[in-house]
């Protein structure tokens, strides 16, 4: 479906966050362009992509941000959170360390961000079975402790992709409207 620019009803900021290598570009090529690319990047370039939804009649675009590599370096500024209203924060569910790392990414939000930006919290690469180093219920426990949206998902194969940045944008709408 494609949506007129100038009946756009609201435009939603969302940051995509967690260590390198997590797969959070080719979360959001998933989302914004149903793409997955094997051999992607170095992420320098595209800052955001966009995409339009509707909810409840409206027509929100979602524009979605890449760290682009600075969490390499640890140099994600401020600049990066201001303004966004949602968060997607990866870690890879075959990598126990970045799952440790994620109540990290949450202080940072929680000193960067807006005190009210909602959190989804996922855990990608769900295809890889086999490697599995994080379980389920650790991360369910966590987001619950913690107040975050939660889902695991596969930019490979686009399982929960799409449901996991609607619900994120239905909750965002759900507070600013
Ligand atoms: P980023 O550094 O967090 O942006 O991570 P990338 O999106 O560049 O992905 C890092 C690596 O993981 C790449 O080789 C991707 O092809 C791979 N990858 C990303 N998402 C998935 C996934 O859902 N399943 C599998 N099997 N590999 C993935």
């Amino acid at each position: 479906v494609h949506h007129n620019e100038d009946k756009i009803d609201y435009v939603f900021k969302v940051v995509v966050i967690g260590d390198s290598a997590v797969g959070k570009t080719q979360v959001l090529s998933r989302f914004a362009k149903n793409e997955f690319c094997f051999d992607s990047k170095s992420t320098i370039g595209v800052e955001f992509q966009t995409r339009t939804v509707s909810i409840q009649s409206k027509v929100i675009k979602a524009q979605i941000w890449d760290t682009a590599g600075q969490e390499r370096y640890r140099a994600v500024t401020s600049a990066y959170y201001r303004g966004a209203l949602g968060a997607m924060l990866v870690y890879d569910i075959t990598k126990r360390q970045t799952f440790d790392h994620v109540a990290r990414w949450v202080e940072e939000l929680r000193a960067h961000a807006d005190s009210s930006i909602v959190i989804m919290l996922i855990g990608n690469k769900a295809d890889l079975v086999d490697s599995r180093a994080v379980p389920t219920e650790d991360a369910v426990e966590f987001a619950e402790r913690q107040g975050l949206f939660f889902s695991e998902t596969s930019a490979l194969s686009g399982h929960n992709v799409e449901s996991a940045f609607l619900k994120l944008l239905e909750e965002i709408f759900n507070m600013v409207s």
